[in-house]
């Protein structure tokens, strides 16, 4: 796990750190505070900083899909190797420091929230009307086979939606989400006036569809996009626990569990996500054992397995990768004493429940 060097002399706990870098926390340590387990939530969970394709003056959708796979997997497969500098925190693939610490909190207000299964959200982002296509094709099948329903986050501004597609995933259980609003990656960064503008124009399509959450494309997000956020959806699920080297090196929120920031629900996305491993240059043998071992991991820490595929053909919508796929969803169903599929708001309507409960313990403790 990781920990800032401020918390490491605040807390005492450096003078306890062994050469071998075991801790064992000395009985006179400053208390841990929600204040610092939020800090180091928050510490790499934005991308204040837009990346090179939303600083080009045209839109990088103009070059082809198999141009821009093309120069993230030279950029992936170089980097592959230097992962001590753009996963330097949160680490790749998971990183659960955050969890860590918020165990570490004086117990009389961090209750252990309930052990039990842990939730599973299955989540795709559609792109495009291929991905639509294979979704409620080749995606949709794999899920129901294990009694799984999935969450879609769908562009609503920059291709024709096939509809009648949309209301056959409906039909069948399964949910749409809002994946910003043409994929232009200029929402985060746009000026307020702009920003909203552009979040607005996604109201017919929610309302259609009585869309609860969000995924921002790229999973490129700021403050003042999450604040707006909060005013139009009950869920944001935009925030890796461990981002690796996309959007920006050493990005995410090094947390399993959902949390509350600028007035929103959090989902974090707990599994690395298909783009990112195909573009390390792994073999989607490899991704299936990562995403097996990382949710087997999510589930000891009491978080939320939350996986996010594309389903274009370059992504995931290929044999193999459904292959990958299939192989993480039987063991996710066959681990019933360990896991349960969900959906976002019936995970997000828990938290809240918890964090109302801890805030009456909290301030019972005082008033005692
Ligand atoms: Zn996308």
């Amino acid at each position: 796990m990781h920990l800032p060097a401020s918390l490491l002399d605040r807390t005492g706990w450096r003078r306890a750190l062994r050469p071998n870098g075991d801790l064992e926390i000395p009985a006179d340590a400053a208390p841990i505070s929600d204040h610092d387990v939020a800090g180091l939530r928050e510490r790499r969970a934005f991308t204040e900083r837009p990346p090179l394709g939303a600083r080009l003056p045209v839109s990088y959708r103009l070059a082809p899909g198999w141009a821009r796979a093309m120069a993230a997997s030279a950029i992936g497969r170089w980097n592959r190797h230097r992962a001590d500098r753009w996963a330097a925190f949160p680490g790749w693939p998971i990183d659960l420091s955050t969890d860590v610490l918020d165990d570490l909190r004086d117990a009389t207000v961090s209750p252990q929230p309930p052990s039990g299964r842990a939730p599973v959200v299955l989540t795709h982002d559609i792109d495009s009307p291929e991905g639509l296509k294979n979704l409620v094709a080749r995606f949709l099948p794999l899920e129901e086979a294990v009694g799984a329903r999935s969450t879609s986050y769908i562009v609503p501004c920059a291709w024709p939606l096939d509809h009648s597609l949309i209301a056959e995933l409906m039909a069948r259980g399964h949910e749409v989400g809002v994946h910003g609003y043409d994929h232009g990656n200029l929402t985060p960064f746009a000026a307020d006036r702009d920003r909203r503008r552009r979040l607005d124009a996604a109201r017919p399509f929610t309302e259609r569809y009585g869309v609860t959450g969000y995924r921002a494309p790229s999973l490129l997000r700021t403050r003042p996009l999450l604040r707006d956020l909060g005013a139009r959806y009950l869920y944001d699920s935009s925030i890796p626990t461990a981002g690796g080297l996309f959007p920006v090196p050493n990005n995410g929120c090094a947390t399993a569990r959902p949390f509350f920031v600028e007035q929103i629900a959090e989902l974090p996305l707990t599994l690395p996500r298909d783009g990112s491993l195909r573009f390390l240059g792994h073999s989607p043998g490899e991704i299936a054992r990562m995403w097996i071992e990382c949710a087997d991991l999510v589930a000891l820490a009491r978080g939320v397995v939350v996986l996010l595929t594309h389903c274009e053909r370059r992504f995931s919508g290929r044999a193999e990768m459904l292959d990958a796929y299939r192989r993480l969803l039987e063991h996710l169903s066959a681990g019933t004493n360990r896991f349960t599929f969900s959906r976002p708001a019936a995970v997000i309507d828990a938290v809240r429940e918890r964090e109302l409960l801890r805030a009456s313990d909290a301030t019972r403790a005082t008033a005692s």
